[in-house]
């Protein structure tokens, strides 16, 4: 496994360690105190969390598995995206209380999605798959409203919005612009797409991957030469390869 996707699964199995710990305590502190908290009442709590544990570890040893199989695990899916939605604010609580840069762990994060979502060896047909990009990638300048509709875009070669449409129309799939998760949702929501490519940076990509449940998304970083969200650039053959990745059955 790469130390990228290490990092993250590490912090997972940390913040649920931390959290049975917390739990093993409080059982502790209240389990002696029979005047206090009914004993019936404390053991059937000890019971669900223990429950809830235990399918949260699975979710993470599911997500392990599947990276070292590479391959996916489809009686698995639900529990390692479950434990991977509930576990990842506490992952970047406990990558925060070591010193972890959020940046780092959101990388790490996406990097898990990515492979889990390559391990599915999807092999969809181009015209289901939408790339979903940001506007920051436009010009900055440009006065055309690619994101009412990226054809509005005149190919004038000073950013890479016309290299993505050559893209896109090679291989017919659906290309969009959004201003944030409000218009990315509501393309997702008229094109039903099969799987998205989004674009985006580290903070956008991990909370649209996170929103869009089990829609699979492959995130690819942009770059930010000017700083953030402005003329922000991204590697096109990366898309390509991301295109591919779903279109031809994994990587
Ligand atoms: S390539 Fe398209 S979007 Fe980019 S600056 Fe030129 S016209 Fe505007």
């Amino acid at each position: 496994m790469q130390a990228k996707k290490r990092l993250y699964i590490g912090l997972l199995s940390v913040s649920l360690i931390m959290v049975i710990g917390i739990a093993a305590l409080v059982w502790y502190l209240f389990a002696n105190r029979e005047a206090l908290v009914n004993q019936v009442v404390l053991l059937s709590l000890a019971l669900i969390a223990a429950v809830i544990f235990a399918i949260l570890g699975i979710g993470i040893l599911g997500i392990v598995i599947m990276i070292i199989r590479s391959k996916t695990v489809p009686s698995l899916e639900n529990l390692t995206q479950w434990a991977n939605e509930m576990l990842f604010p506490l992952a970047l609580l406990t990558g925060k209380f070591f010193g972890i840069e959020k940046e780092k762990i959101l990388k790490s994060y996406i990097s898990v999605n990515n492979y889990l979502v390559g391990n599915k060896k999807l092999a969809l047909r181009t015209q289901d798959i939408m790339i979903l990009l940001p506007h920051c990638l436009q010009n900055s300048e440009c006065k055309f409203k690619i994101t009412v509709d990226v054809n509005n875009c005149k190919n004038c070669g000073k950013c890479k919005i016309s290299d993505l449409r050559e893209l896109a129309e090679r291989y017919r799939v659906k290309l969009r612009v959004a201003t944030g998760g409000t218009l990315a949702r509501k393309w997702i929501r008229e094109n039903h797409p099969k799987a998205v490519i989004a674009i985006a940076c580290e903070r956008d990509l991990s909370s649209g991957i996170q929103d869009t449940g089990e829609l699979p998304v492959l995130g690819v970083l942009n770059c930010r030469p000017n700083g953030p969200c402005v003329n922000t650039d991204v590697d096109v053959a990366e898309i390509e390869k991301a295109l591919l990745t779903i279109s031809k059955g994994g990587f």
